[in-house]
């Protein structure tokens, strides 16, 4: 991102503030970032549906910012949340600055206070009455005690404007986040992996796996939801410290996976599969209520080599076919079969 990037989203991001301050909205990333698209004009529908509510006085809840957030931002929410994250940057070096300085002056002020005082004891040694320098003394403080108090609240609005911003940083960090990754096994979504496999069909050389894990359903039924999960967790840690050569893994759906393998053909996208499966047999996942532990954990894969014609769609089709071969032909198996 240029500067010039950089100065133009943080002059968007100073419109937005106000405007969510006029309309009594409260400052949570998803509005920010709504407001923030309505400023910079990128999509017409929204200010259209933004312009009717408040036209018509409509109360623009949270609920109802996150349904037109779905509805106009959220393809476009990387490039908008980086650019938001850009100008609170700006932002808050900005603030840090004024805070800095702010510092420095009450530093300074106290420093002439302090020899104030020092001259105070000066001017009665000298020979002043005690009524007078009290008199002094009593003006100065409380004059002293306006401005320190002016200061430090100041100081004090800054700090937690500096914290309010912070934390916004963090929750639009986590918001990008849970935006591309799954919370349940820590891997990429089903998000990630349409983008990131957009972005690989330009490679002259790209395998697909899709793994799914065999008679889930059962281990649902049998052990619990609970249990389920954390076979889940466990397949995904299998596959992910399985992965090389820049393989990614992916949660592709409930109990699928998704292997993209930027440089693999298809002999050796079928052999990290295999090596995958294999060690997915391995595994043991104990229920710690009752003890039991659970073994027998298999998956079949569908492996495909991206063919020079082949758009997104084919290659998915192509790995999913085998997939249900896989299934057909008894599970616990990668198809084809070399
Ligand atoms: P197959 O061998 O043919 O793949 O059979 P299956 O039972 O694995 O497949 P099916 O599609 O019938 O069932 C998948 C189940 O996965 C159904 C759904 O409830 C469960 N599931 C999906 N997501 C989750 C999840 O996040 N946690 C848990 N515990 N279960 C999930
Ligand atoms: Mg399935
Ligand atoms: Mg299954």
């Amino acid at each position: 991102m240029s500067s010039k990037d950089i100065e133009c989203s943080f002059v968007t991001l100073k419109q937005t503030i106000p405007l969510l301050i006029k309309h009594n909205i409260s400052a949570i990333p998803t509005n920010y970032a709504l407001w923030y698209t309505y400023v910079s004009n990128d999509s017409p529908e929204l200010n259209k549906k933004l312009d009717a509510a408040v036209e018509n006085n409509l109360p623009l809840s949270d609920l109802h910012a996150k349904d037109l957030y779905r509805n106009f931002i959220s393809d476009k929410e990387e490039v908008t949340a980086w650019g938001l994250r850009q100008s609170l940057e700006g932002m808050m070096i900005e603030l840090s600055q004024s805070l800095i300085d702010t510092k420095s002056d009450t530093q300074a002020y106290k420093r002439v206070m302090d020899s104030c005082i020092d001259d105070l004891s000066k001017v009665e040694k000298e020979g002043w009455s005690v009524e007078e320098v009290l008199g002094l003394v009593r003006n100065m403080v409380k004059e002293s005690q306006v401005i320190r108090q002016s200061t430090i609240s100041f100081n004090g609005a800054l700090v937690s404007a500096e914290k309010e911003i912070e934390s916004l940083k963090l929750k639009l960090q986590q918001s990008q986040h849970e935006a591309l990754y799954d919370a349940l096994t820590g891997l990429c979504n089903r998000r990630y992996f349409d983008s990131e496999l957009d972005s690989k069909l330009a490679l002259d050389t790209l395998s697909l796996s899709i793994i799914d894990i065999d008679h889930f359903k059962k281990i649902n039924d049998t052990y619990g939801h609970q249990m389920g999960d954390l076979v889940l967790r466990a397949v995904a840690k299998k596959l992910q410290a399985s992965c090389r050569d820049n393989a990614q893994i992916f949660r592709y759906g409930g109990e699928e996976f998704a292997i993209l393998m930027p440089g693999f053909d298809l002999k050796k996208a079928r052999h990290l599969t295999d090596v995958m499966r294999r060690g997915i047999e391995k595994i043991s996942v104990k229920d710690r209520r009752t003890g039991q532990i659970l073994g027998d954990i298999t998956v079949s894969a569908g492996v495909a080599q991206k063919q020079s014609s082949d758009k997104k769609l084919a290659l998915i089709e192509r790995a999913d076919t085998l997939l249900y071969d896989a299934k057909r032909l008894g599970r616990n198996r990668v198809m084809p079969m070399s």
